[in-house]
């Protein structure tokens, strides 16, 4: 029996039509070179609308892909909106990836239509010739503002919104269509397409925006330091609309001063972001004396978030980190910790940092041999994660085995889980360090180094070791100004960690590589290890 409930589709339009209703003075500000702009919910919802209405003059159908290759900008929020309104999938593509790969994501969904920000135009044009499919191109400016270009077919975004109608009814449609597209950063192989749906984004929504893990409500601001083709800005993008928060677009400036500018100036209570970004925004605060407004807590992930930036954030200026663990393959966080005040404060040490699961996510961790391992806080293992959220697979890719049999998916971390659910990362699969047959852990030993004063950033490899197999290296880039030696540093290190895991050797370097979305590059550091430091040691 069934019970005497309404039934509608779980659609994302209906986030933004409930700011349009219930939010609509609310403002969206959104930066860029040539100033900022700011509206509100009304605005971006009628305008979305519009949009919407003239996509069919693209050609663009329900099933197809439009890709969208820009920044963190109002017409991409409005993007994600529009095309998902009318049952097509927004591709969000990185620009920051190499040419191979976003020429190889554009190919592989086979999009017609391309959204391009005025500031990338130089970009899709010099990918354009691997993208034979794509053969519209919308300029994401006026035709007025529109810098000249070489793209066949251009169409420029106000003449969709001003030939559009702001009072376009959106179409209901199954629940399960796909609403937007994002491509993992390939760091191994070709990136893999992650198509979420309506419904999982909706419920994800949903989850993500409890007390537990953001906490949002009417009273916040985010500034959203998460871009758009990351996992749909980690849920920014829908969570702004739902609590009617305002929300804070950076555009496309990334670096320290320009985001602690835009966090004090528009009152921003709350962001997501990964490390690196955070990083730039505390150093900048720490080398000018600036503070950070009304920032009340960072939404921290990606990549382990190092204990001494998030012991910065709080003793310099009293916010709060949450911290979550997700993939693209998850949607949004798939667990998170508000990160308790005695390890912030530095008087206890963090146990299980990533904390438990959103409702409605359930993790576990296997053996090699697929079979669960005991929730103890001790057996290390790999770790799998369910939810009505999670991909069950990549797109057009049934090659690659995501879940396993029982539909676990295979998140190539290594974990340890404790008694209540929680959560402590040791490593992922592929930057393991195993060393005379034990797991040395690169996300601890970079955490340790990092607590360190004279330490501005650490990444750790794993190196070949004839007697050892493996043994961790560590690469360095101090802060400016600051004396250390690897000798200071391996005896600090011998203090906070287990004796064998001190690395012997350490390289300093003026800066780490970073990967399209801040993450440090591992492989460009094993790279450089086997091209320099190898072959001049051999
Ligand atoms: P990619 O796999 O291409 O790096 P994702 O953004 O999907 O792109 O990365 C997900 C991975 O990032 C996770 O599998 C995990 O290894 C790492 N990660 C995410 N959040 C955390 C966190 N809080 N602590 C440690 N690692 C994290």
């Amino acid at each position: 029996m069934h019970g005497l409930m309404q039934f509608q589709p779980l659609l994302l339009t209906g986030l933004l039509e409930h700011a349009a209703h219930a939010f609509p003075r609310v403002e969206i500000v959104s930066e860029s070179s040539a100033g900022r702009f700011r509206y509100t919910y009304a605005e971006a919802a009628a305008r979305a609308r519009r949009v919407a209405s003239s996509l069919r003059s693209l050609g663009l159908r329900e099933g197809d892909f439009a890709g969208c290759l820009a920044w963190t900008t109002y017409r991409h929020f409005e993007l994600m909106y529009a095309v998902p309104g009318v049952g097509a999938a927004l591709h969000t593509v990185n620009p920051r990836l190499s040419h191979d790969h976003i020429g190889y994501s554009i190919k592989h969904t086979g999009e017609r239509v391309m959204f391009v920000d005025p500031d990338c135009i130089e970009l899709m044009e010099q990918i354009a010739p691997r993208t034979p499919d794509a053969t519209t191109f919308v300029v994401m400016c006026s035709r007025s503002e529109a810098p000249p270009t070489r793209l066949p077919n251009v169409r420029f975004y106000e003449d969709l919104v001003d030939g559009g109608d702001a009072e376009f009814s959106w179409p209901v449609f199954d629940e399960r269509t796909a609403s937007t597209l994002c491509y993992t950063s390939g760091t191994t192989g070709d990136p893999k397409g992650v198509l979420y749906s309506h419904r999982g984004t909706y419920l994800s929504a949903l989850a993500i925006a409890a007390s537990n893990v953001w906490g949002i409500s009417r009273k916040d601001a985010i500034v959203v330091l998460a871009p758009f083709y990351h996992c749909n800005a980690w849920g920014a993008t829908y969570l702004g609309p739902m609590a009617g928060a305002k929300l804070i677009l950076p555009g496309r400036a990334m670096d320290g001063k320009s985001l602690q500018r835009l966090i004090v100036e528009e009152g921003a209570t709350v962001g997501p972001g990964v490390p690196t970004v955070w990083l730039g925004v505390a150093d900048h605060c720490r080398e000018s004396g600036a503070g950070l407004g009304k920032l009340d807590r960072i939404v921290c992930g990606g990549a382990a978030p190092p204990l001494a930036l998030m012991r910065t954030f709080w003793r310099d200026h009293g916010v709060r980190t949450v911290q979550v663990w997700g993939m693209t393959e998850t949607t949004h966080a798939a667990t998170n910790l508000w990160t308790d005040l005695d390890v912030l404060s530095g008087e206890a040490e963090a146990r299980a940092p990533q904390g438990q699961p959103v409702f409605g996510t359930r993790i576990r961790v296997v053996g090699d041999d697929g079979k669960p391992l005991p929730r103890d806080g001790k057996s290390i293992g790999h770790l799998q994660v369910q939810a009505h959220w999670c991909a069950s697979g990549y797109l057009k890719r049934p090659d690659v085995a995501l879940c396993d049999a029982d539909g676990w998916l295979k998140t190539g971390d290594l974990a340890v889980i404790d008694t209540d659910d929680s959560l402590r990362l040791t490593d992922r699969l592929k930057d393991v360090i195993k060393s005379g047959g034990e797991w040395v852990s690169s996300v601890d030993l970079e955490n340790a180094a990092i607590g360190h004063a004279a330490v501005a950033e650490a990444a750790v490899i794993g190196v070949p070791h004839p007697r050892w197999q493996e043994r961790p290296l560590l690469f360095v880039v101090k802060r400016a100004g600051a004396e250390l030696s690897a000798d200071d540093l391996r005896g600090y290190l011998s203090g906070v960690v287990a004796k064998w895991w001190v690395p012997e050797q350490v390289v300093f370097l003026d800066e780490l590589p970073h990967n399209s979305t801040g993450k440090v590059a591992k492989e460009a550091l094993r790279e450089l290890y086997r091209s320099k430091i190898a072959a001049q040691a051999g």
